[in-house]
């Protein structure tokens, strides 16, 4: 082969190494030069152990920027980005560049949290002006996670995984963030940590449960169904709010198990019902982007013999922004089977008629905050109208959440709302107290539980 002839091109030990700290694309530093780095400054520094700063930046919204313009323009703007961090460098200090948008610094003479982020803002104000790509200028921000040693960490990656926590942090709370690795997020992490492993044992123990909100008919008040809310009380810690463990499931990679869990016990508690009431259950966002969740559903449905159209599933729109590909094909998949989707939180979020329109929802749940300024906020009584109006118009069902007193509900009825739920007709309550409930209605006789 031709091409073996470059093997031989003489390359020196030091240039062999020099390649092996050294990202190819912008010339700045690696991964590898950073440990170095950090491990030769805390060495230095073993007997006396002063403190220095690391920080992690990276740049906001790169990817769409990426496949927008092309790699080359992004390649472009990378090395951009160096030229400009390597030009504003402090003495001693180290810049480098990890995977694709990532960038970290060694600040040997920052010392505390108030010059970390002065140091974030003075490199924020650098990336901030204008990118030059020849026929365009693009402009971007970067969010910034900064960490302080010893106390982030004594070793490398544990320091280096503290200022990843810190910039995960900047990201959620949008762009262009500074965050620095402190005590309280210290303590944050080991109490939802410490949820965590809670949760997980409670999973394992069977102690989460679910419990049911009545969905009635606004003209009748008659029960028409039940959403299935997930609860959870810890010895130590109390009642946990589905609002806090849910996302935290989520956010670990257990919410399949979780789900799977409560979906088994709400069709379960649904089987001793009258078969004309639905049962409504929430999906999460992370299960929205897992193609394994339509199967999943219907084995667990299939096993508790429960008949798909009885089930109701709910999303919001933020969820399904996620992977929209995937949102979709789960949703066509269970609609298939006969489930019906509801769109949740109606009104809030990342509403978008677009979705709307291609017909993918039987039924929509106006949020709960438009019900609770209905009767004392005009430009909510408006947007419910327009609400009513447009599932009218688009064979949608609509649910009001939220209705705490009669005059909302008189309110929602007189509007031709057909359904709504709320504390005013029912608070989530358990499978037993349910059963008692229908028991009452129905009578003994047409439960089949
Ligand atoms: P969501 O789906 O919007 O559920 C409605 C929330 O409003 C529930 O809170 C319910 O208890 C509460 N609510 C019902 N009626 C009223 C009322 O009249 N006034 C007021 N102020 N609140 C009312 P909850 O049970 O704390 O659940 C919070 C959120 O957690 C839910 O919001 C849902 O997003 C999530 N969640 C709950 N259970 C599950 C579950 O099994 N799976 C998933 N993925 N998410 C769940
Ligand atoms: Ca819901
Ligand atoms: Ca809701």
């Amino acid at each position: 082969m031709k091409s073996a002839d470059l093997s031989f091109m003489p390359v020196s030990q030091s240039e062999l190494q020099a390649m092996a700290y050294t990202d190819p694309l912008t010339g700045l530093g690696n991964r590898y030069r950073m440990r170095d780095k950090v491990m030769q400054i805390s060495a230095e520094r073993a007997d006396d152990p002063a403190p220095f700063t690391i920080c992690i930046a990276n740049l906001d919204r790169f990817k769409p920027i990426n496949d927008l313009f092309g790699a080359a323009a992004g390649d472009e703007i990378l090395c951009q980005v160096a030229h400009r961090l390597k030009a504003c460098l402090p003495d001693g200090a180290l810049v480098t560049r990890h995977d694709g948008d990532e960038f970290a610094f060694v600040l040997p003479l920052i010392f505390e949290r108030a010059s970390a982020e002065r140091f974030g803002q003075m490199i924020r104000e650098i990336l901030s002006a204008p990118y030059d790509l020849g026929d365009r200028n693009v402009r971007l921000s970067a969010s910034f996670g900064f960490a302080i040693y010893p106390f982030a960490g004594e070793e490398f990656d544990d320091l280096l995984k503290s200022a990843e926590t810190a910039l995960y942090r900047s990201k959620r709370r949008g762009h262009g963030q500074i965050t620095v690795y402190t005590r309280e997020i210290a303590e944050e992490m080991r109490r939802t940590t410490q949820l965590e492993q809670a949760l997980r044992s409670a999973i394992i123990n069977d102690a989460i449960d679910v419990h049911f909100q009545p969905i009635v008919s606004l003209a009748t008040t008659q029960v028409v169904g039940f959403e299935a809310l997930a609860r959870w009380r810890d010895p130590d810690l109390g009642p946990v709010s589905p609002g806090i463990f849910v996302p935290l499931a989520e956010e670990r990679g257990f919410i399949d198990t979780l789900s799977e869990v409560l979906l088994r016990k709400a069709a379960e508690a649904a089987l001793a019902w009258p078969r004309e009431l639905f049962l409504s259950f929430n999906l999460s966002s992370a299960q929205l982007m897992d193609p394994g969740t339509s199967a999943n559903v219907l084995s667990i449905l299939g096993r508790a013999g429960l008949d798909p159209h009885r089930l109701e599933l709910e999303l919001t729109e933020t969820a399904m922004m996620g992977s929209a590909d995937t949102a979709n094909r789960i949703i066509t998949d269970l609609r298939r089977a006969g489930v019906r989707i509801s769109l949740d939180d109606f009104g809030t979020g990342q509403s978008s008629l677009g979705r709307l329109r291609d017909f993918m929802f039987d039924k929509l749940k106006i949020d709960q905050a438009f019900v609770a300024r209905i009767n004392t906020d005009r430009a909510s009584e408006h947007i419910i109208k327009a609400i009513l109006a447009m599932c009218e118009g688009l064979d949608l069902e609509v649910v009001a959440e939220g209705i705490e007193d009669p005059a909302q509900a008189a309110k929602l009825r007189s509007l031709g709302c057909a359904m709504g739920q709320g504390y005013y007709f029912g608070r989530p309550t358990d499978a037993h107290s349910i059963k008692l409930l229908l028991r009452k209605i129905y009578g003994e006789a047409s439960l089949e539980g």
